[in-house]
């Protein structure tokens, strides 16, 4: 996937302001706008869907990063299944939920992830297809793809709702990509801060108080 493959929504006049959408009223105070309305994301999805398709032959394992990923995951496993209702494509699915820790002290240079060396050792000759909710600086998805990589898949593929356009960035991007932000913190569709707003369905900037 190259840079116009994906949605740019990084400029101010990508904001819409929180009085032409529904809020819920317990977060209205706690965002300052809308960056993607959840119409827009449901049907980014639906394209992302059809080219993750085009792109499988045989089983795919799909890998859910907990827990930001789950409502990007759902979606998206809905619609791989929709299509395959509709135009009779035919991809296997099997379902894996990972949970994965960045070590904050960078020196130990890896991931903690939740599932034991058996159940990763299953991965072998498998294709992977790994589902994030956003790309920051890309270290956690590069030490993941280095750790996942010692149990010799067949492919590892990455699809990330969102990828954060930040000079921290370490110059990942992922094979399928939603939409490219602006260097902001973002919550909503599942996406947090300290546990709250996963229940808000559009993607929000948080405002700073
Ligand atoms: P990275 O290793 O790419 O810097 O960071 C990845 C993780 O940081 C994401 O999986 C996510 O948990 C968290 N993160 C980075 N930026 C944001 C953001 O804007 N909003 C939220 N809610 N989490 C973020």
């Amino acid at each position: 996937m190259n840079s116009t493959d994906w949605i740019d929504v990084t400029t101010e006049k990508n904001h819409y302001s929180l009085d032409h959408f529904v809020i819920p009223s317990h977060y209205e105070q706690d965002v300052s706008s809308i960056l993607i309305p959840h119409g827009v994301i449901m049907d980014r999805i639906q394209k992302l869907a059809r080219l993750i398709v085009d792109d499988t032959q045989g089983p795919l394992v799909v890998c859910c990063i907990l827990k930001g990923g789950h409502q990007y995951f759902a979606d998206l496993v809905n619609e791989i299944k929709k299509l395959r209702r509709n135009n009779g494509t035919s991809v296997q699915l099997s379902l894996e939920f990972i949970r994965v820790k960045s070590y904050t002290n960078d020196t130990s240079g890896g991931v903690h992830i939740s599932l034991t060396d058996q159940e990763l050792k299953e991965f072998k000759d498998k294709n992977l297809l790994i589902v994030e909710d956003i790309i920051d600086t890309g270290a956690t998805m590069v030490h993941l793809l280095n750790r996942l990589d010692t149990y010799s898949p067949k492919s590892v593929r990455v699809t990330s709702l969102l990828v954060k356009k930040t000079s921290r960035s370490n110059g990942y991007i992922p094979h399928y990509v939603g939409f490219a932000i602006p260097d902001a913190f973002v919550v909503g569709y599942a996406l947090d801060y300290n546990e709250y707003f996963r229940d808000l369905d559009h993607i929000c900037v948080i405002s700073v108080s």
